[in-house]
């Protein structure tokens, strides 16, 4: 029988937090004295004290990585043997998914219905497909003259850094560990200081699923702390993070001042929803332009969060969206029935309404959500926002909020639509809903952005899996993952010739 949310609360009473850095296969005490508290975002209650981590945990976990990069217990095994491992891996996320669901939702308020299906479907769906790719990851065999053999070979970067955001807190450290362990890499990987606990059980199942000690290593703590450290180490030979783009130019810098790593970023986004008037089921959009945006309270990199319709349709569907957000409210995420959680810290409530506060200040007002309520509101829990007409300058129009507020901008014709869709300095993702086939493909090319999906009808759909590269554009990033390409991000490409002369 499914756990109830009385269950899901006396298992999480019986949780012995452990949050210090895994290294070398074992638990072990951070170098840092600082500590800061862990604190569940639906109740406001201390659930660990943690370590603010050190630079010194940082040094130990690349040097554990550096040995067994070296001598070659991982990037040495044959593919069968590394794939059998992989596969391993991927079960035993998923026959521990409630443990993990369960320490996601305590961390950031993830509702356990959908943390469940972070846990028992897509981390170990994405950890499967990595496995199979093992073998996919190959050169080319160049054509050349008869005494002459040339060809390319992908090898492991080695040591790779990983640092990771709390919105998705086990899925964010699979993508990071999987792709980097199937090119045959060994890992540091960083957490976010709200949310570790699911990446430090993760380096645990590594090991019980046959992965080497030394080979998967997680260093917890604070992005000044550990973070900075992580990207200035001079033996870390890639550094692969998700994450703020303003964390993202610091990496930049600090990989410049260090040894030049080559990093794959992650960034932050603005996505748009653009809606042209020849759709139909103006309903089933508006809910799923609405899931599109508010889906994990808003915090999805990819959350489309403005919506850009066409004037002759935008009363209708405003109308429409209205009713669907309304229907979200911040539940106890440890109720089954909960699908719309808090946001993910007090700390992310703040920023949020400090948006909010900013667009107060420009004259903008919602027409849904209600501003003066966020005076002297305790929690962090958020029911969403949405605007209309905020104009181009607006706070509202141009940073991403990570959080539930959406707006809408009408517009006139095709060429207005993508101009819109367009404002923006990030390039992560676009939905437009269209049945045209011209305006369609227009958008899908024109849009400047790593993913484009257009869509004719809400009818549900499974998707294309990770079978399928992205990569961001502007300032949401560069690096493609995903995909086979995906892997090779992790890989370095070395040119190997035979010149063995002609046979006697
Ligand atoms: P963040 O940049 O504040 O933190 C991300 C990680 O970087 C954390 O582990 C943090 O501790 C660390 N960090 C912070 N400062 C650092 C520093 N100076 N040096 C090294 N590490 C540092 O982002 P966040 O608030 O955790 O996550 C939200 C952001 O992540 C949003 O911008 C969102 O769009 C982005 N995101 C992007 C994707 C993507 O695939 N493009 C996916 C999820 C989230």
């Amino acid at each position: 029988m499914a756990p109830t949310s009385d269950d899901w609360r006396s298992r999480a009473d019986a949780i012995d937090w452990n949050l210090r850095p895994f290294i070398d296969g074992a638990y072990v005490d951070s170098a840092a004295a600082e500590t800061f508290e862990v604190r569940n975002p639906a109740t406001g209650a201390t659930l660990a004290t943690a370590s603010v981590g050190d630079a010194a945990d940082v040094d130990r976990a690349v040097r554990a990585a550096r040995a067994a990069f070296d001598d070659g217990r991982w990037s040495g095994l044959g593919m069968f043997s590394r794939k059998a491992v992989l596969g391993a891996f991927a079960d035993r996320i998923a026959q521990a998914a409630e443990e993990l669901a369960l320490l996601d939702s305590l961390e950031m308020g993830k509702p356990i219905a959908l943390a469940l299906q972070d846990a028992g479907e897509l981390a170990p769906a994405f950890a499967r497909f990595c496995a199979e790719q093992v073998d996919r990851l190959q050169g080319v065999v160049a054509n050349t003259e008869p005494e002459v053999l040339a060809f390319s070979t992908p090898e492991p970067r080695g040591v790779v850094g990983a640092i990771a955001p709390w919105n998705f807190p086990l899925v964010n450290a699979v993508i990071k560990i999987a792709p980097a362990l199937a090119a045959g890499n060994t890992v540091v990987l960083k957490p976010s200081e709200l949310s570790s606990a699911s990446a430090l059980r993760l380096a645990e199942l590594a090991i019980e699923a046959g992965v080497p000690p030394g080979v998967v290593n997680v260093t917890p703590g604070l992005g000044r702390t550990v973070g900075e450290a992580l990207a200035l180490h001079g033996d870390v030979d890639m550094l692969s993070f998700t994450g703020s783009t303003a964390t993202g130019r610091r990496l930049l810098q600090l990989s410049g001042a260090s040894n030049g790593k080559p990093l794959l970023l992650e960034c932050g986004g603005k996505s748009p929803t653009v809606v042209f008037d020849d759709v139909a089921d103006i309903e089933g959009l508006a809910a799923h332009i609405c899931g599109e945006a508010l889906f994990n309270q808003g915090q999805v990199c990819v959350a489309r969060t403005r919506v850009i319709v066409q004037q002759g349709l935008k009363a209708r569907l405003v109308e429409a969206i209205l009713a669907e957000a309304a229907r979200r409210t911040p539940g106890d995420p440890l109720d089954p029935a909960v699908e719309f959680g808090p946001l993910a810290s007090r700390g992310q409530w703040e920023r949020v309404s400090g948006y909010l506060g900013a667009a107060a200040a420009e004259g903008r007002r919602p027409i849904l959500g209600d501003l003066a309520a966020l005076a002297g509101h305790q929690g962090a829990g958020m029911a969403p926002f949405v605007f209309q007409d905020v104009g181009r300058d607006s706070v509202l129009w141009r940073e991403e909020v990570f959080g539930p507020v959406m707006v809408v901008e009408g517009f006139a014709d095709d060429a207005e639509a993508i101009a819109l869709a367009n404002d923006t300095v990030y390039g992560l993702a676009a939905t437009v809903w269209t049945r045209d086939l011209a305006r369609a493909q227009a958008a899908a090319r024109s849009i400047r952005a790593g993913e484009v999906i257009v869509r004719a009808t809400a009818a549900p759909y499974e998707g294309p899996g990770f079978s399928l590269p992205q990569e961001g554009r502007k300032a949401s990033g560069f690096g493609a993952e995903t995909g086979i390409e995906g892997l090779k991000a992790y890989a370095a490409w070395k040119k190997v010739e035979f010149h063995v002369g002609r046979p006697s």
